[in-house]
């Protein structure tokens, strides 16, 4: 094994949404980082988009809110759709409710679809600034350790270069060599259902976020910028080849029959080979720091997109491990043992966000209709409860947590009427998580 012996202080193994993050973050408040990337291009596989306010309210801190602005689109409220499917009629709605973010007390009260790539473009640009804090290899593959350095090998030559790091940290997504590393394992949970993703032209005057569901059926609709729109469809695990033997006229018959004002756009589909299987998953380790290893991200959980929430939680774990990281730098003072503030923050935040999402999963698990009925009172609760309306949004933003009672579930269900005083402004910002909360460790100065 050859190779000089690089010093850094930070080694941050994959450069995906969370490690850029972190990379920036780091890098910006002058800590030596190093990112490896294995892959030599833009990954061609279909990523997390959306990006929720607390993630827009990060961005910012790391100043490039106004390229992501510029590069995606955002909208407010989220509509859910029933319809009910007729023989040689067309279908009829039997349900219709909006959930909207402009119900949360912040000047972030909305979600953001952006390209997955643009935004790690935008991250990556960034650090262009902080050169003599950065270094990118790229591509690269962390492979492991040996003799407390970590094992890098470069693509091109297949030479492996041993890097001596402070903190090491995994951001290898779902298949984490970091993981292996910490000895730690991910229980994958597997779902009933996959999904066909594809992002195809949209209508000008289709901007907001949109769910359609027959019993059987469930369609999800979210706006991209450049008149396009990420389509989301749900199939039956295992169906998929059986679906494309019958032919693409079977996607473009599901699409119309959803959401017709699509049907232009999905006919101008001629093959499958843009429509991409994605298969949930979730997961969650029950460590994310082992000595001076730290995982964030899909490394350390997997969630249902449902939610939304994939990449975010990658941001966010960057964000808390990013700022402990420098503050510690601040004091003059690495601290493996300072590396629990992260998963005290970060690990009871991610575990209710899976949950959350794992719960919105189920919703749409079974075609049975007596389920299907209790979804559609249980959306409509939500949409028209003051209260679970704004508990739902501030959960999924990431901005806070607030739990629901017995009380909420029972309205939810349709046990217990609605009720119909608002949520003051006050009320609610009770629920934000604060500074002192998101970086706790700060209290100690
Ligand atoms: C197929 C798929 C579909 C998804 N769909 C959605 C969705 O619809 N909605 C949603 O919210 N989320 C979705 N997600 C999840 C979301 O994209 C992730 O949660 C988010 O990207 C996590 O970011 P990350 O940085 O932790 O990991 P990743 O984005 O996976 O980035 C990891 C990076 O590490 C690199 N890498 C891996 N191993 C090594 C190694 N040994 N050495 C060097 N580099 C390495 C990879 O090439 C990659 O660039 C999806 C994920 C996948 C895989």
């Amino acid at each position: 094994m050859g190779g000089k012996i690089i010093d850094t202080e930070v080694l941050v193994n994959g450069g995906g949404v969370g490690g850029l993050a972190l990379a920036v973050k780091l890098a910006s408040r002058g800590v030596q980082v190093t990112v490896v990337e294995q892959l030599k291009a833009e990954s061609p596989q279909y990523k997390g988009e959306l990006l929720q306010p607390k993630t827009l309210a990060i961005l910012e801190d790391l100043e490039i809110i106004d390229r992501v602005l510029a590069n995606g689109h955002s909208f407010s409220s989220l509509e859910f759709i029933e319809l009910e499917r007729q023989i040689s009629e067309p279908p009829r709605k039997v349900g219709e409710s909006c959930m909207d973010y402009e119900s949360l007390a912040t000047p972030y009260n909305y979600a953001l679809m952006i390209p997955h790539e643009t935004l790690k473009a935008i991250l990556l640009d960034k650090l262009k600034q902080y050169e003599g804090s950065f270094r990118y290899i790229q591509p690269a593959r962390f492979t492991g350790f040996k003799d407390g350095k970590a094992l890098i090998r470069h693509t091109k030559d297949q030479s492996i270069e041993p890097i001596h790091a402070r903190f090491y940290i995994g951001a290898e997504g779902r298949n984490s060599p970091t993981r292996n590393a910490m000895g730690l394992k991910a229980n994958n949970r597997t779902y009933n259902h996959h999904f066909l993703t594809v992002t195809i032209p949209r209508p000008a005057d289709f901007t907001t976020g949109k769910i359609v569901t027959t019993n059987h059926r469930f369609l999800g609709l979210f706006p991209l910028p450049d008149n396009k729109i990420r389509t989301v469809f749900l199939i039956k695990a295992g169906t998929y080849k059986s679906m494309k033997e019958e032919g693409i006229e079977y996607f473009h018959r599901a699409y119309e029959e959803l959401c017709p004002e699509l049907g232009e756009h999905v006919a101008s589909l001629e093959s499958w080979k843009d429509i991409q299987l994605m298969i949930p998953t979730m997961y969650h380790v029950n460590r994310y720091v082992v000595e001076n290893l730290a995982l964030i991200g899909d490394a350390a959980h997997a969630v249902h997109p449902m939610a939304g929430e994939g990449m975010n939680l990658a941001i966010q774990d960057a964000d808390v491990l990013g700022e402990l990281i420098a503050w510690m730098k601040r004091k003059g003072h690495f601290d493996n043992r300072l590396l629990k503030w992260y998963e005290e923050v970060r690990m009871p935040r991610a575990k209710f966000l899976l949950g959350l999402s794992h719960l919105s999963a189920l919703a749409y698990s079974f075609p049975y209709p007596w389920w299907r009925r209790i979804r559609i009172k249980s959306i409509e609760q939500m949409e028209q409860d003051p209260a679970l309306h704004v508990k739902q949004m501030l959960n999924i933003s990431g901005l806070g947590r607030w739990d629901n009672t017995v009380l909420d579930r029972l309205i939810q269900i349709g046990a217990f009427p609605k009720r119909k005083h608002t949520v003051s402004r006050s009320k609610q910002l009770q629920y934000f998580f604060e500074r002192t909360e998101d970086y706790p460790w700060e209290k100690e100065e």
